[in-house]
Parts: structure tokens; sequence; C-alpha cells
């Protein structure tokens, strides 16, 4: 059984590693599929590429696009995608446009509670990537003392109710899936736990992203508990859409799981990959874990996989 990670980012988005070096820690970790699903953006996906084919591992080019829903935002995997696809391209920038926008909205927004510099520091954050996000913020009030890392800076200063958020729209669940749909690739959505959703709010969702043309949720991720997984297990079977499985993995310390380190799917899932042609990896797992780890100084978990 190959290990697959269909859910990753990198310095394109609000990762910390570039391609490359994520590509280089996917191998390190024994990942034989990887896709990188970097936040409204696909400028990544040719360096990554060149880096799969290095590694042996098998890149799925993919996207994660920001949705608003019923006044929710929502994540949107796209998974192999075509990157040049017009629709697609035009559409990410338009929302990497709205990004800056709310940005500034942001940056003016701490500036009243006496937090100056965060559009200048946060886009310092973001370097070379085409977006600027919470995180690049986050990142920022943390290097500023506000504190001790981003997951609490998250808590007291980015979320609702907090005096850096901002409400923004994104665009509609419809043109998400139709870019995605358009371009060659699979929808899936992503970390349905996270909306906290009430039931009956998410059975329309996942009615109206199958009519769209949706075809499967992530029930393996980072962000939900074993009983979340078999709770979205149950409820994909329940609604034939396929799942799938990421780490949402962002980097050394900012993410819950490592790349690779995912629990299997529960049996009665159909995996989004079923379809897929995916080379035969039958231990070439352990051969690249071992290989890699010495050339890369990168730590190993120490045992085959
Ligand atoms: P944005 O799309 O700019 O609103 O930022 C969303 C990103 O912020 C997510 O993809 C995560 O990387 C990060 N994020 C959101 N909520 C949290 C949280 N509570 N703690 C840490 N990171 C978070
Ligand atoms: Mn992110
Ligand atoms: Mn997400
Ligand atoms: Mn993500």
């Amino acid at each position: 059984m190959p290990n697959i990670d269909l859910h990753s980012h990198s310095t394109i988005s609000d990762g910390v590693l570039s391609p490359s070096h994520l590509l280089a820690h996917a191998a390190v970790r024994g990942v034989n599929v990887l896709a990188l699903t970097d936040h409204d953006d696909v400028a990544g996906l040719s360096e990554a590429s060149r880096s799969a084919q290095q590694e042996n591992i098998t890149l799925i080019r993919g996207v994660e696009i920001s949705v608003t829903w019923h006044g929710r935002t929502l994540h949107i995997l796209g998974l192999g995608i075509n990157p040049e696809h017009p629709p697609l391209t035009e559409g990410l920038k338009k929302i990497r446009d709205g990004r800056m926008d709310r940005a500034r909205a942001i940056a003016a927004q701490l500036d009243k509670f006496g937090i100056y510099g965060s559009f200048e520091g946060a886009s310092a954050q973001a370097g070379t990537s085409r977006l600027i996000g919470r995180t690049h913020f986050a990142r920022f009030l943390v290097s500023q003392g506000y504190a001790r890392n981003v997951k609490s800076v998250f808590k007291k200063y980015l979320v609702k109710g907090k005096p850096g958020h901002v409400s923004h729209v994104w665009v509609s669940l419809d043109e998400a899936v139709g870019w995605i749909r358009g371009s060659g690739g699979q929808a899936v959505i992503a970390h349905p736990a996270r909306y906290k959703l009430s039931n009956d709010l998410l059975e329309q969702l996942l009615c109206e992203f199958r009519e769209l043309g949706g075809a499967g949720i992530e029930v393996v991720s980072s962000s939900h508990t074993p009983e979340q997984t078999r709770q979205f297990a149950a409820l994909a079977t329940r609604m034939n859409l396929y799942a799938s499985c990421g780490s949402d993995y962002h980097g050394p310390g900012e993410s819950y799981f490592d790349l690779g380190r995912l629990p299997a799917l529960p049996p009665e899932c159909t995996p989004i990959w079923n379809k897929w042609e995916i080379p035969d990896y039958a231990e070439t797992g352990a051969t690249i874990l071992n290989e890699r780890s010495e050339q890369t100084g990168l730590q190993s978990p120490g045992k085959s996989v």
C-alpha cells in the first residue's frame, strides 16, 4: 500500500518549506504520492514536479480554494488539476487580489489596537509568496512577542470576534468546483469537521457539492479527531462520495501531523485515488527513507514505513 498524503502547503502560500524542500521532506518521510495544495495558487507545481521526479514521488497537482458558502469560509481541494486552465488561473488571481484588500483591512484593524506595521510585517513573512494570508500575520505577531506561537496568536487576534479579524467574501462553491472540474481535476471538501456545521447544513452542503460534480471529502485530516474520522467515513459512504486523506502539512512545528504519518482510511471508504494510475511502490518507501535521511540530515523516524 503506497504512502499517500493529499494535502500540503509550500512557501507559495503559507507553508514553511519551498516546493522542492517539501518534496525532499516527503521523501524522507516515506511518502509515495503527494498532493501540493497551496491556498489559491498553483505557482509551486512546476518546481514540485521536477523535485518529485528526483525523489521518485508521484506528485498530484493540487490547489486549495477559499470559498464562501452561506456566509462561511470553506476550503475546497482540487486534485489532479491542470494548472494552466485559464478559468482556474484567472479565478485564483481574483482571489489573491481579494486577499491583498483583506490584508490591508486586517492591518487597519490591528492599527486601531495599537499594533502597527503589520501589513509590512506580514508581507515580509510572505516573502516570495504571491499571496498574503492570516498565517503571515500570525508569524509577524509572534515575531513581535504578541503570543508564544501561531496557534495561540490566532486565538487571541485573528479569529472571529478578535481585533485582527475581518470578514471576507471568497468565491462561490459553484465557481471553485467548476474551475477544478473544468481543468480535469476532482473537487474534495477539505477538513469538513472544521466548519462546525449542523447536521442539516452539512447534509445540504454535501448534496449541493455532489450536484455540482464534487467528488469527495477529506475523511482523514490532521484537523479531525478519530471520532470525526469515523463520522465522515460513514457520511462519505452514505453520500456516495470518495474519501481523501491529507496532513495539511505547513512545515516543521506548525502541523499536528508530519507528512506521511496519516492513519489509514477506514475500510468502508472508497479512496479518491481508486481509479488513479499509481506506480507500484511496494517496499520502496523504506529505501528512500534511509537513503535520504543520511543525505539531508533530517531526522528519520528510525524504522521503515
Ligand atoms: P486565510 O486563508 O488567510 O484566512 O488563512 C487560513 C490559514 O490559517 C489556514 O490554512 C491555516 O494555515 C491557518 N489557520 C487557521 N486557523 C488557525 C488556527 N486556529 N491556528 C493555527 N493556524 C490556523
Ligand atoms: Mn494554511
Ligand atoms: Mn484549509
Ligand atoms: Mn490546507
